[in-house]
């Protein structure tokens, strides 16, 4: 089954468009199987959850944080993740440049936007998204790579539309600044229930769990 859903996801996605397995709650049976129908960026929320997963499959798939980092676990997340999505404060790229420079790494990150400007929700509120690319951009440890949104969460996923392209409207403003150690490459945006209108709008990483898995318990 799970095989079977991301062979006819991967079958579906344009080209140029990333398939990310949200894997969060899944256990690694589940993952090498969906691994075995053509998944090869893993993603996860949870770093202890990571670890675990992470042990037993390493790194013969890319690895993307996708969930809310705090700043003590950062330590670990650079060891494992080739991606941290979700960057959206200053203290927490600092960190992360800190833990990357230990390492030698250079860390590609996505910058998360709040689209929906939710005051509950992660992500920095679009009309602060360039103060911090830019403020990030001097890091030398840190590649910011594009954007990630989550948006809110609707019945109809029609209405995320106005949230993708506004998400999209970011990315295309920042990429024209040219800003030094900026690539403005990936979008980062829709789910199960809305990836295809996302990819209407741009993006070019979807990141799908249900779908692929099946309802979360
Ligand atoms: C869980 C999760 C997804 C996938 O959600 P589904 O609706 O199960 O496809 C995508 N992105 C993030 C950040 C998530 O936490």
């Amino acid at each position: 089954m799970i095989r079977d859903n991301v062979i006819k996801i991967l079958d579906e996605l344009p080209a140029n468009v990333k398939l990310v397995a949200a894997v969060k709650t899944r256990n690694v049976d589940e993952i090498l199987e969906a691994i075995s129908g053509g998944v090869n960026i893993i993603g996860e929320n949870y770093i202890q959850e990571a670890q675990e997963v992470y042990e037993k499959i390493g790194n013969k798939v890319n690895w993307h944080f996708i969930g809310h980092l705090q700043r003590n676990k950062v330590k670990f997340a650079v060891k494992i993740f080739d991606m941290i999505e979700t960057v959206d404060s200053l203290r927490l790229a600092q960190e992360i440049d800190k833990q990357c420079q230990k390492i030698s790494k250079v860390m590609p990150i996505l910058i998360e936007i709040n689209s929906g400007e939710e005051p509950q929700k992660s992500g920095v509120i679009p009309c602060e998204a360039v103060a911090l690319v830019k403020e990030i951009a001097k890091m030398s440890n840190i590649k910011v790579m594009g954007l990630m949104t989550m948006g809110p969460m609707f019945g109809n996923p029609e209405d995320s539309r106005p949230y993708f392209r506004k998400t999209k409207q970011i990315y295309e403003n920042i990429k024209s600044l040219n800003i030094p150690n900026v690539q403005m490459k990936y979008l980062s945006m829709g789910m199960t229930h809305s990836y295809k209108i996302a990819i209407e709008q741009g993006a070019n990483i979807v990141r799908i769990g249900t779908k692929i898995f099946g309802k979360r318990i």
